[in-house]
């Protein structure tokens, strides 16, 4: 039972919101529309009420509040993350950050922002100056910086710049603890990973700073191939293309794009579509490497103008998900990394086993410095035996997969974890009151039996860290 009044009593004039529907309804995350595993564990878990600071005073007095209180706290930007990351287990504050939405400054093509900024608001800001962020998910409109940075990991602009966790990607990152009396760390180089996708569970980020991209005028392409391995093979030769900037790469057998209401009028019968950004210039170059590979132009636009009434980016990566399940909800997917140097052949053994399962989706980014190919089939859930068959499949294909039906940080097997993070969990979060439970899914027994956290999740490997995959085996 969480102490209110005393949290209350110590947190002076920071404002609260005690509505029992508003407080239900924001201690859920996309999650538990993406995921029936992640919405059954969810049941019944709820915050408290919330808090919403305005400024970095009333940050580090929800801090001393909540360790004076030994309050637990929930942070929240746009609440779009879709591996569980924003729902409560044990109660408490959601700290709703959307307060804190300033540019602290940019100049020299790099940027420092707070973090309850939105990315797409970030961009419009910076725009005009020529230059805009290297990546944002495709929940770019909602999705804040802070909440990007805590719980996401890649996006539009990674088949050019790798994933946020990619050294040179996230430069600096302002964190409050949160103890009697709050401290403020500023964390940069490599340190920044140990708060990344660490789910709000180490630490109040309260200021980011990235480096810029060139803000190219973008062009939007859809392109239709006679066969899926023809669509994975001129995606492959757009994401080598280095003549060619580009921002996304998605890759989608047949049936998925005809599952997109506002796609499926510019794709072909039974073929496959790529739909990608490039910068102008490389438009008449992707012009020939499509021809090369067979395929065909359905639809050509400057960025946000194309006939599907949205910008490309709201197809691809989560977004692709969220355009099939408008119309087809009981569909789920996995996230596997199939890598180089045998991308494609491993592809084209899961389109293989997979053919009467469904279709492939797949976004392109670089990892490791290499070409990959992240993704899944988009299935129809049965049951949780079935997405652990689908899991032990694409392993057995070749890929890493990660666990995007659970809510630990550890059993997703997306961040490598190791005793430095362990370390820095203690200083920052001395009373273990940081989305309590997510961090160690050995430590936390709560979860019942059968849950996500036991499907035979790979994790994923990085050059630099080596993620250990126990919780997930
Ligand atoms: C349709 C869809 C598409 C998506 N596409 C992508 C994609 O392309 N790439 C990608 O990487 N992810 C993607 N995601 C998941 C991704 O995590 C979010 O979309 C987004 O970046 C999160 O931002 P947010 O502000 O909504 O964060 P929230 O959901 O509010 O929070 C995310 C996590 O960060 C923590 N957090 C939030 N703010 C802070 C803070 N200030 N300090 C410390 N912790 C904090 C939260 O507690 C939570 O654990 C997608 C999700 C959906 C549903």
């Amino acid at each position: 039972m969480n102490d209110i009044p005393s949290f209350l009593a110590h947190l002076g004039d920071v404002p609260v919101v005690t509505d029992t529907d508003t407080v239900r309804r924001r201690s859920r995350d996309m999650s538990t529309t993406f995921s029936p595993i992640i919405r059954r564990d969810a049941e019944g878990k709820f915050a408290d009420l919330i808090v919403q600071p305005r400024d970095m005073r009333d940050v580090i007095a929800v801090a001393r509040a909540a360790a004076l209180a030994r309050m637990p706290l929930m942070m929240r930007g746009g609440g779009t993350c879709n591996l569980g990351q924003g729902v409560p287990l044990r109660g408490g504050a959601i700290v709703d950050m959307t307060g804190l939405s300033g540019i602290v400054w940019s100049r020299d093509a790099m940027v420092r922002v707070q973090a309850g900024a939105r990315l797409l608001a970030i961009d419009e800001v910076l725009r005009p100056s020529g230059w805009e962020l290297r990546m944002h998910s495709s929940t770019r409109r909602a999705a804040t910086i802070g909440g990007y940075i805590g719980g996401g990991h890649a996006g539009i602009g990674s088949c050019g710049y790798g994933i946020l966790r990619d050294r040179g990607n996230i430069l600096g990152l302002q964190v409050v603890s949160i103890e009697e009396t709050p401290r403020v760390v500023e964390l940069r180089g490599d340190d920044v990973n140990l708060v990344h996708h660490a789910y709000g569970t180490n630490g109040i980020i309260c200021e980011v700073e990235l480096p810029l991209a060139p803000a190219w005028p973008w062009m939007e392409v859809v392109a239709n191939f006679p066969s899926f391995m023809a669509a994975a093979r001129a995606a492959y030769a757009l994401a080598s293309a280095d003549g060619i900037v580009k921002k996304l790469i998605s890759i989608d057998d047949v049936p998925n794009w005809e599952y997109m209401r506002a796609m499926a009028p510019l794709g072909r019968p039974g073929w496959s579509m790529v739909r990608c950004m490039v910068a102008a210039p490389g438009l008449e170059a992707l012009r020939g490497l499509v021809a090369e590979h067979g395929g065909q132009i359905a639809s050509e636009a400057r960025e946000g103008q194309g006939p599907y009434h949205a910008p490309l980016w709201e197809f691809g990566w989560g977004h692709a998900r969220l355009q099939v399940n408008k119309t087809r909800p009981e569909i789920v997917n996995n996230i596997g990394l199939y890598l180089d140097p045998d991308l494609l052949a491993a592809v084209e053994r899961s389109h293989r086993r997979f053919r009467d399962v469904g279709g492939m989706h797949l976004e392109s980014k670089r990892y490791n410095g290499q070409i990959a190919f992240q993704g899944s089939p988009y299935y129809a859930y049965r049951d949780e035996a079935q997405v652990a068959e689908v899991i032990r499949g694409m392993a057995e294909d070749g890929a890493m997969v990660a666990n995007n039906h659970t809510y630990f940080v550890r059993g997703n097997g997306m961040k490598a974890v190791d005793a430095r993070d362990a370390d820095f969990k203690r200083q920052m979060d001395p009373h273990g009151l940081m989305n309590p439970g997510k961090f160690d899914a050995e430590a936390e027994c709560d979860a019942p039996a059968g849950s996500g956290v036991r499907l035979p999740a790979t994790g994923w490997k990085y050059a630099t860290g080596t993620h250990d995959s126990s919780a997930t085996a």
